[in-house]
Parts: structure tokens; sequence; C-alpha cells
């Protein structure tokens, strides 16, 4: 199965949105701005989880994987938190979103070659990072990097290509990506 043909079968009553978008005719920009926004350490994963800096890698061989591929498989998922902002709520948003992704990820057909896949927000699937106690990830084949983490200036990219970025009050939205040739 060609990776277009992903584009129908993700979308459902989370994913409301995916498009694939070429990079070499609109270049998906990578910037250390980004990763020093993660520094300031907003959501206190920074040092703190292996998928996000310092613990993802290298913020150089992060972009430069970045902007190894050609081709971008983009999606968002889509949840109401109701009317009032609650953190709980947005803490299983982003719970469910990163459990979307891996969804997502399970689908990729077996011959799509290299890949990788970035998701919205710092794992969030055990309680406490195994980072924090400088332990190996419990569950590797669970985790995937933030698309933050990468550099990605996912703002810019989708100002460009006029795919809708906030969410309206009383929803959250989140991205995932999937960057292969
Ligand atoms: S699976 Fe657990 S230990 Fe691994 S990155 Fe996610 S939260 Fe940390």
């Amino acid at each position: 199965m060609p990776m277009d043909e992903l584009v129908d079968k993700i979308l459902d009553d989370e994913t409301k949105f995916a498009g694939i978008f070429d990079l070499r005719a609109t270049p998906l920009l990578c910037s250390d701005i980004v990763i020093q926004y993660c520094a300031a350490n907003a959501c206190g994963k920074y040092n703190a989880n292996w998928t996000c800096p310092p613990g993802v890698g290298d913020p150089e061989k992060c972009m430069a994987k970045v902007k190894s591929y050609g081709k971008v498989l983009i999606f968002r998922s889509e949840y109401k938190i109701g009317e009032w902002y609650e953190y709980e709520l947005v803490e299983e948003t982003i719970r469910k979103h990163q459990a979307n992704v891996r969804r997502v990820r399970d689908m990729i057909p077996k011959d799509a070659g290299d890949h990788l896949v970035l998701s919205g927000g710092g794992c969030v699937y055990c309680k406490e990072c195994a980072y924090v106690n400088k332990e190996k990830c419990r569950h590797p084949e669970i985790a995937i990097p933030p698309i933050e983490a990468y550099g990605v200036d996912i703002f810019g990219f989708t100002k460009k290509n006029k795919i809708k970025y906030g969410s309206p009050e009383g929803e959250m939205y989140y991205f995932g990506m999937i960057l292969f040739d």
C-alpha cells in the first residue's frame, strides 16, 4: 500500500485532517529556536523525559534527520474538552493524541522504507518518565518524540500550507507527522 492511501485510512472521529506535502516544494523548516522554547520548560518535560531535549539527542542531528526526507504526511487529532479549561482534561487529550499517533504508526505499510514519526508533546505514557531517575526508557516501542524536540516549525508550515493550527475554545488540536520519501 503506498503511503498516499494512508491519508484516507487514518481519518476517523479523532483524526479530522490528514494530508501529504512535498517538502522539496514547501520545505519543513527546523530551527534551534524551537528547541530553545523547549528549554523554557513550559510543559515541565525538558531534561525530564527521554523524548524531549536533551534526552532525545543532539539537536543538530535531529534537525538534519528531518531535513533528509522529501515528503511528510501531517495529521491532526481534535478533542473536545468542554466549556472550561481544566488541566486534567488537557493531559487526557495529550494521552489520547499520542495513542492516536501510535495507531497511525501501526498502519504504516511494511514496505514504506525509512521514515520518522513525530508527535505533539513529550511522551506521557508513564506516570513519571524513567529519565528522571536516569534509567532506560521502559517502553521504547511506545515512545514517540515530539515535533518540537526535532526543531520543526510546525506553526510556520501549517500557516504556509493553510492547515488549521489553533484550536477553538473548548477544543484541543494536536499534530502528528510521518516523514518519508
Ligand atoms: S515510555 Fe515511559 S520511560 Fe519511555 S519516554 Fe515515555 S514516559 Fe519516558
